[in-house]
């Protein structure tokens, strides 16, 4: 439905109206500000509405008002919840980069920097557009706006800016208004809830159910109003019956509440229970504020006395506070003439935080306010916020200490649709394509992040849009492990990387199989045809047919050998006749220990290579892996590169003799220290003390002031570097010893 269709709603306002509605709501605003005694503020204040008014001067809402009553509206809604000056300055400011091609540039010069973040803030979350209806995808949404915004004030903006855009919602079109609603009780309303503005959060819900479901909010409102003098009369009886009560024991101070639920939750009451309106009997709330946590349990004892409390209605929220801080005694208890009647007990403070949440403690106040130390607790970056609040004027290291992130432990990033991803925190631009589709993962040629090609290594951080470009040859490649953080991503790669090796392996195998055979007069064909090849598996112990041109591909297996036990056995010298694999423990003495100290599996005299990567010794345990003309090489049982490699290729080794090793293993060992002169030759000394080598030594200060020494020894065993370690420990000012991988860390 387009907009031109609809019957013209607007005003026409001639423009020295339009300054006197501006001016009227400005003054308005003022008077709602008089919790703030800074003269500069209001003439920053000042400053920042003639500023936006100016920028939005051709632009009206859809009422026909003009646009700047819209920010000074938001800005209002703010003063309710005693915020801080920057906020309300932001307020004021909130649409004009979005709308009015502002650069933000030009808000910092003119109102500062904590202004100009707070409104960067909001013009990025002004540019999220939801698509998705799903709920998990919802989460995602509220989890994203909450780790994009940082400063938790961007938020509380952004809510008072939905709730006047709801509240005045009804000059735009059917379509717009539903989807909007939508998006706020998705959206906007449980984040508010999360964040225990429980104020701001009825009100959005009522909004919204009133544009989603016209009929059912008309008629529950129309029955709130019906009997609303017998409701209220209602209200009043169990007042002063509580009051009557509550006096008798001395609470002469209690405050009492009653009103009406909100529509929504009524709505959602006759839902879930399945009710029509007349069989709701709890349709009010009673709240009792007292002055201590002790007087409230008191409170709730002569309840109790005189009402009997519905079993299981009872919840304690005092003594377990609900995530969001919402603390408070809830009871149900069934009065004599059977209706029953909600009640909730807590301090004034308690009550404070629960019309406003988290907004209570971060209030404006020119004083310092205390705050108990379970509140603090629940949220350590809150305590930054309230220790920072004390030094208001250092305006650069106040935001730095207001930067709240939330969820540091993922990022959540779009496709080009606008469908949200969630990631891990540190993600690369390969981890997404991974995370569209291991499909799209595995073709990917390029990343666009925002519009921009970047290389796949590219950070990712929440808010991106990302493109991935893909091609149909595209191949993964190792050099892809060395940056991508994602278990599905690296899966995958690694994955895809083995069966590559199997497949050239196997042809490799095959080529050679095949040309073992023919040198003997047999074919492959002929084998297979004639079911001859399990003789071939039998003698090679492999159990198939894939498996053993594998292992005969990757060098496990003499081929020539093979065959010739397999179909020649009569006519080969009795020497060659060997069963294969043997045993580590049979082979100890004739195998060769020349130089490598590694005995391998079934292989005599092979090539031996240490792993660059872990640099085992002695003692510890380690795999093999046979490489491709470079025999087999040695890894640590632990090493991250060893798992890159494929387990077929996988040999058993063992160290040979430990003590006849000619110690020429190097390992690399960093020692960080305290600051003290002579804690070096100490550490050199020590482990000269060992009959250890030191190779290369490099000392290094830290940019705290401790000492990173790294060392390269050469020495013979477990044994001995378990030595080494032990005497550095030994040493005074030594802050950590730690073997080192050549292979930079991932
Ligand atoms: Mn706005």
């Amino acid at each position: 439905m387009s907009e031109k269709k609809l019957p013209s709603l607007h005003v026409q306002l001639s423009e020295q109206e339009k300054e006197a509605l501006a001016e009227e709501a400005f003054q308005k605003l003022k008077e709602s500000l008089s919790y703030i005694h800074k003269e500069e503020f209001f003439e920053k204040l000042e400053k920042a509405y003639h500023y936006a008014k100016e920028k939005h001067a051709h632009q009206s809402r859809h009422s026909g008002e003009p646009y700047i009553l819209h920010p000074l509206a938001v800005a209002e809604i703010l003063a309710e919840f005693r915020v801080d000056p920057s906020s309300l300055i932001a307020a004021v400011l909130h649409d004009v980069v979005e709308d009015t091609d502002t650069p933000l540039t030009e808000i910092e010069e003119k109102f500062g920097k904590v202004v100009a973040s707070l409104v960067d803030g909001l013009t990025k979350i002004g540019k999220i557009k939801f698509s998705s209806k799903e709920e998990r995808m919802a989460e995602n949404f509220r989890k994203m706006i909450l780790a994009m915004a940082k400063d938790f004030r961007v938020i509380l903006v952004k809510l008072a800016d939905r709730l006047h855009n709801m509240r005045t919602l009804k000059h735009l079109s059917v379509e717009k208004r539903k989807r909007i609603a939508r998006e706020t009780l998705d959206i906007y309303a449980p984040l508010a809830n999360r964040l225990g503005i429980y104020g701001i959060k009825s009100e959005l819900e009522d909004l919204c159910l009133k544009q989603l479901e016209y009929t059912i909010y008309k008629e529950i409102a129309k029955n709130l109003a019906a009997k609303k003098k017998e409701r209220e009369a209602y209200i009043e009886e169990i007042k002063e019956i509580l009051e009557t009560e509550l006096h008798k024991y001395g609470f002469t101070h209690a405050k009492i509440f009653g009103r009406p639920k909100h529509i929504f939750s009524i709505y959602r009451k006759m839902l879930g229970r399945q009710l029509a309106f007349e069989d709701l009997h709890d349709l009010f709330g009673f709240r009792i504020v007292l002055s201590s946590i002790k007087e409230c349990y008191e409170a709730l004892g002569i309840v109790h006395s005189m009402w009997k409390p519905m079993p299981g209605r009872f919840k304690d929220y005092i003594a377990m506070p609900k995530e969001n801080l919402y603390q408070s005694l809830h009871t149900t208890v069934v009065r004599q003439n059977g209706m029953p009647a909600e009640i909730q007990i807590r301090t004034s403070e308690m009550h404070n935080v629960c019309e406003f949440g988290i907004a209570a403690h971060w209030s404006y106040k020119e004083k310092n306010r205390k705050f108990n130390a379970s509140e603090l607790e629940k949220f350590s970056w809150l305590k930054q916020m309230i220790e920072m609040q004390n030094d208001l004027e250092d305006t650069n290291e106040f935001l730095d200490a207001l930067k709240v992130d939330l969820f540091d432990d993922e990022i959540f990033v779009f496709t080009p649709k606008g469908d949200v991803k969630q990631l891990t925190a540190k993600s690369t631009a390969i981890d997404f394509a991974f995370a569209v589709h291991s499909d799209v993962g595995s073709k990917t040629v390029g990343v666009k992040v925002n519009g921009r090609m970047v290389p796949l290594r590219w950070k990712l951080s929440s808010g991106d849009i990302v493109e991935v470009l893909t091609s149909k040859t595209q191949k993964p490649s190792k050099d892809w492990l060395n940056f991508a953080v994602s278990s599905k991503a690296r899966n995958k790669i690694r994955s895809f990387l083995r069966q590559e090796q199997r497949a050239s392996s196997r042809k490799i195998g095959k080529d050679l199989l095949t040309y073992e055979l023919s040198k003997r007069q047999m074919s492959l064909d002929k084998i297979i045809l004639n079911k001859k090849i399990d003789l071939l598996l039998t003698e090679s112990k492999e159990n198939n047919y894939d498996d053993l041109l594998l292992s005969i591909g990757y060098g496990k297996i003499n081929t020539r050998e093979l065959i010739g036990r397999t179909f020649f056995k009569k006519e080969e010298d009795e020497n060659e006749i060997e069963i294969l694999p043997p045993t580590i423990s049979e082979k100890k003495d004739t195998s060769s220990k020349k130089s490598s100290g590694v005995l391998v599996s079934g292989l005599d005299n092979i090539l031996v290579s240490f792993g660059q990567c872990c640099g085992p010794i002695p003692g510890e345990d380690i795999i093999g892996f046979i490489t491709r003309g470079r025999g087999v090489s040695i890894h640590n049982k632990t090493c991250a590169k060893a798992l890159d490699l494929d387990p077929k290729r996988k040999i058993d080794v063992a160290w040979t003799n430990e003590d006849e090793d000619e110690g020429n293993h190097t390992v690399l060992l960093q020692v960080i220290t305290g600051e003290r002169k002579g804690v070096l030759a100490d550490v050199t000394v020590a482990i000269a003390s060992c009959g250890v080598n030191i190779k290369k030594a490099q000392v290094r200060l830290s940019p705290n002031h401790t000492g990173i020494l790294d060392f390269e020894l050469t020495l013979n065993n477990l044994e001995q570097f378990k030595k080494v370690l032990r005497v550095i420990q030994g040493i005074p000012d030594i802050i950590c010893v730690e073997r080192r991988n050549k292979v930079k860390k991932r």
